[in-house]
């Protein structure tokens, strides 16, 4: 028997315990080539190979040994090994293998390379490719997965994908919900791969936003989803886990009735009594679904989710639009706290469910309702349900035929039943409209228990202070926002970027004003930059500090511009560009020309036509107007925002092929 040079360790190790007749097994079949892979293989795997459980045990204690005398320098060891603290807290049962984690769910191994073959492209997330696939059990039976594969780079797996890839495999190991996706397991191959649940009918929102002739979702199907995911996350919170992601995109249909929380790539588990998890560094968020005190100090919790849930509740029922489309993800922190603006209510959302979401947008993390507490008043604002009882054709009416089923989003008491109004949805055509009320009786559907939670759990800290109060407080405080100006359906500013989950923002580019200078990168930076707010203002603490408190007062700065301002930037001669453009500016003709020309010649590859733009954008003035051209390059060479191409190339000293090389370096 002839050894691979990287397992030597391996038959050496089986040898010493008389057990070399497995090194073939082990290394051919279970794919362990390193000693921190037996942190996936459980016992059933080497039964699978024909070990038994005393030589299991032997192993076992063998792999004890020789990993306290060598250290992990791996880096699966070394990642799984410095995270997964619900996992060192766990004692193994005194029979289980005291290194061989055993998750509690079935079926979650390790698979070998060639068990699993790979299909159609699903879909694509920040740290990798999602496929389609089958995987061939042992037993010949062949399983419709998903398998995620970790993207690799040519010098090798990028740490914090990777770390956040094995993150995820983590977490996953140890949840069973039947509302949270499931891992069958993971292929130690190049690239590594997961094989998880597959959800055939793809994410929510591409549900949500698939054209004619695929029918909306009917509002009483959104209602059942928003039920299962606060049951989920109720799960995970009672877990220790925040989620951080929580969206319509990471929310995938394993069938018409039935969603499934997936991409746990950002999930952490909370720390410390007061149940929070801060960041430790800048890492990109999901900007517009996150909670004020994640955009302001990184600091995420189960309240944090419940905010998140808010947002994800607003999508479904705004059939997939984006959450403060149109709006800098800088602004979002101010709109939310200095102008208290919440999204507005969609036209299908009943004004309980969105009272609903206005209590998962309390300011206050403690006045926001729990999970299990959201299951209750998920019960409560859940639209009633009712029979046509006679045909509606009136010109501006729903249309309705006796025996239709319709959902009532708006009802109203009054005085004169015959001339009440309702709103509601035709469960037959999902057409949306008003009717008379006397058309429809009402149906006592509500005990149905597949559709409606039963149970209530325990307010959040603030619910219990102050009972149903702050709902209508809030509401009352609270201003709704008309849809932002050019807030389109699909309108996806946030998507340019590429290869990360769709709407994920750097937390980078929260901060308008960028300082230059230095010689970190513009990440490592970015905490000296929030502190360098504008005179008189009170200093921003930065995201990963541990001691930030929610006391810190909000932020307050103006809008960064998002160009050149028009004046004060002069070519090496002050007052050189004071003149003003266009037509009938201060400039004559030629000295125009000139300034296009001299724009042209420093900006690489850039028309004429776009530097006269530029130009006259900003009055004549060369240097800012070559900036601006700058971060326009940048801006799509690259998959960042605006601003962070600003910053990067104010790093740089506006060296636009050494900002490039550090953008492409880091997609
Ligand atoms: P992720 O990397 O988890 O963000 O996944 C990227 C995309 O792949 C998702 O938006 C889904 O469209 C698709 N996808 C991920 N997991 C699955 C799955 N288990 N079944 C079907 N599609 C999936």
């Amino acid at each position: 028997m002839l050894p691979e040079a990287g397992s030597l360790w391996l038959l050496r190790l089986l040898r010493d315990i008389q057990l070399a007749q497995f090194y073939r097994p082990i290394l051919e079949e279970l794919n362990v080539t390193r000693p921190e892979h037996f942190d996936f293989v459980r016992p059933e795997d080497l039964d699978s190979i024909g070990m038994g459980r005393p030589a299991q045990r032997r192993l076992a204690e063998a792999l004890k040994r020789h990993c306290s005398r060598h250290k992990p320098k791996n880096w699966v060891y070394k990642i799984l090994g410095g995270f997964a603290p619900e996992q060192k807290e766990t004692t193994p049962p005194s029979d289980s293998l005291p290194s061989l984690r055993e998750p509690e769910g079935g079926l979650k191994c390790l698979i070998p390379d060639g068990a699993v073959c790979r299909g159609e492209l699903l879909g694509s997330g920040c740290f990798g490719v999602v496929h389609r696939g089958v995987w061939t059990l042992p037993s010949g039976q062949s399983v419709p997965v998903a398998v995620k594969s970790l993207r690799v780079a040519p010098e090798g797996p990028v740490g914090t994908e990777l770390g956040d890839f094995l993150r995820e495999v983590s977490i996953m190991m140890n949840l069973e919900h039947p509302h949270l996706l499931r891992l069958h397991g993971l292929v130690l191959g190049q690239p590594l791969q997961m094989v998880m649940e597959l959800a055939p009918l793809g994410s929510l929102h591409a549900r949500l936003t698939a054209p004619a002739p695929t029918p909306p979702l009917p509002v009483a199907l959104l209602c059942l989803f928003l039920k299962q995911l606060a049951g989920a996350m109720a799960y995970l919170g009672a877990r220790g886990l925040v989620h951080r992601d929580l969206a319509t995109r990471n929310l995938l249909l394993v069938s018409p009735r039935m969603i499934k929380v997936a991409d746990f790539g950002l999930v952490r588990p909370l720390g410390g009594a007061r149940g929070r998890y801060v960041m430790g560094g800048p890492r990109p968020i999901p900007y517009a679904w996150c909670a004020p005190e994640s955009l302001r100090q990184g600091t995420f919790s189960s309240a944090s989710d419940v905010w998140m849930f808010g947002v994800t509740l607003w999508e479904m029922f705004s059939r997939g639009e984006e959450p403060w489309a149109g709006v800098p993800p800088y602004l979002i922190l101010q709109r939310l706290e200095k102008d208290q603006a919440r999204l507005p209510r969609p036209p299908l959302c009943s004004r309980a469910l969105y009272t609903l979401a206005l209590r998962c947008w309390a300011p206050h993390p403690a006045d926001r309702p729990s999970f299990s507490y959201l299951e209750g008043l998920l019960q409560e604002a859940w639209p009633p349900e009712g029979r046509c009882v006679r045909e509606v054709t009136e010109p501006g009416a729903l249309k309705m035929e006796p025996g239709d089923l319709i959902t009532i989003i708006e009802s109203s008491a009054s005085s004169h039943p015959s001339s009440t109004t309702w709103k509601g949805q035709n469960g037959r055509t999902f057409k949306v409209g008003t009717f008379p009320a006397s058309a429809v009786t009402l149906e006592d559907l509500r005990a149905s228990p597949t559709t409606r939670p039963t149970h209530r759990g325990s307010p959040a800290q603030g619910e219990q202070r102050r009972g149903s109060i702050d709902g209508d407080r809030a509401k009352a405080k609270l201003r709704e926002l008309p849809p932002a100006r050019g807030q389109r359906r699909n309108a996806v500013p946030l998507q340019r970027i590429k290869g990360i989950s769709k709407s994920l923002e750097s937390i980078l580019s929260l901060g308008p004003h960028p300082t230059g200078g230095g010689s970190s990168p513009p990440e490592l930076r970015h905490a000296r930059a929030v502190r360098q707010g504008p005179p008189g203002q009170r200093p921003c603490p930065p995201f990963a500090s541990s001691s930030s408190q929610p006391s810190q007062s909000p932020r307050e700065w103006p809008p960064g511009p998002k160009r050149e301002p028009q004046q004060n930037h002069p070519m090496g001669t002050p007052g050189a560009s004071k003149a003003t453009i266009p037509s009938g500016g201060l400039l004559s003709d030629s000295e125009f020309q000139r300034r296009v020309m001299e724009v042209e010649l420093r900006v690489h590859g850039v028309t004429h036509q776009e530097c006269q733009v530029a130009l006259r954008a900003t009055g004549g003035d060369v240097v800012s107007a070559i900036r601006n051209l700058k971060v326009d390059q940048l801006f799509y060479l690259s998959s960042r925002s605006r601003t962070d191409c600003r910053r990067i190339l104010e790093h740089y000293q506006w060296d636009l092929s050494a900002a490039s090389r550090y953008v492409l370096a880091r997609p």
